[in-house]
């Protein structure tokens, strides 16, 4: 089950799970992007409208992925969004919506996630996907940096809550990848990451892809609580960025 699968690092990891041949549930709010995923994956129960902070819905949901499906094996805790804002003017509402998508949205998906697989038995996997930003300190994303930063947290509490039951919890922190997500990212910006990135590229949701099947099979058995940067290099790089390395001050 992957949350936000409609679109973006979401979609690329529902069709490489089916590719690798999981059978694969995806959810997500937008209507056409739904119907859009539910065609590129040809199978019309395997979309679900769920918004991830409504615990009501997440669990309704789950249920309804195990009438579908039988088991649920494999959470991708995906879906995420952001608010771009100096702190002295960030709205209440909007640092709410922040943590509550990227934060509160991944501990209840894991929470009943959870309960079936502990149920089940025989294990299973829980995916959380972070972001590089966990690791910064970048102005005007607070909201988005104390949230993903809180899931790295929440990760390694859930690795050791849910070992004893061989549920392995691990993050993909990703570094910077052209999404909907990022779609306003002014070209000085975009121009800086890539000076800085090692790789000497943005990222492609494939890359992250990749990380997640290594996360959800049985090569990571004895792996849980860690942190798997894919990011071209970027968090670790120290080399000198030729050219404007400011971005333009503020009028
Ligand atoms: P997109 O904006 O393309 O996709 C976000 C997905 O999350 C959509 O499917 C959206 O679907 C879903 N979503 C948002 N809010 C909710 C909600 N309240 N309930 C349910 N679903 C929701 O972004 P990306 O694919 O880039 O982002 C995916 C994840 O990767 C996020 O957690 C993001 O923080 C993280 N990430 C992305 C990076 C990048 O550079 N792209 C870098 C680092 C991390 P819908 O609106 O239809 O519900």
């Amino acid at each position: 089950m992957i949350t936000g699968g409609n679109r973006g690092l979401g979609r690329a990891m529902a069709l490489a799970f089916r590719e690798a041949g999981a059978r694969v549930a995806v959810t997500g709010r937008d209507p056409e992007k739904n119907r859009q995923i539910q065609a590129d994956l040809a199978d019309a129960g395997a979309v679900f409208d769920m918004d991830v902070r409504s615990e009501d819905a997440v669990e309704k949901t789950i249920q309804r992925v195990l009438e579908r499906f039988g088991r649920l094996d494999i959470l991708v805790n995906n879906a995420g969004t952001v608010r771009v804002s100096k702190t002295v003017d960030t709205a209440r509402s909007d640092w709410d919506l922040v943590i509550e998508t990227n934060l509160t949205g991944p501990f209840l998906c894991a929470k009943h996630a959870a309960r079936v697989m502990i149920q089940q038995g025989g294990g299973g996997k829980i995916i959380q996907i972070g972001s590089i930003i966990s690791m910064f300190g970048p102005p005007d994303y607070a909201g988005y940096a104390a949230s993903k930063a809180g899931l790295r947290g929440l990760t390694y509490a859930l690795a050791v809550e849910l070992a004893p039951q061989n549920i392995q919890v691990n993050t993909i922190e990703p570094g910077f990848i052209l999404t909907d997500i990022n779609s306003g990212a002014p070209d000085w910006l975009l121009e800086m990451w890539v000076r800085k990135m090692p790789a000497g590229h943005l990222g492609d949701p494939q890359d992250v892809a990749g990380a997640a099947i290594f996360l959800a099979s049985p090569a990571s058995d004895w792996i849980t609580g860690t942190v798997l940067r894919v990011d071209g290099g970027y968090s670790i790089a120290d080399r000198p960025i030729f050219g404007p390395s400011r971005a333009p001050r503020e009028q």
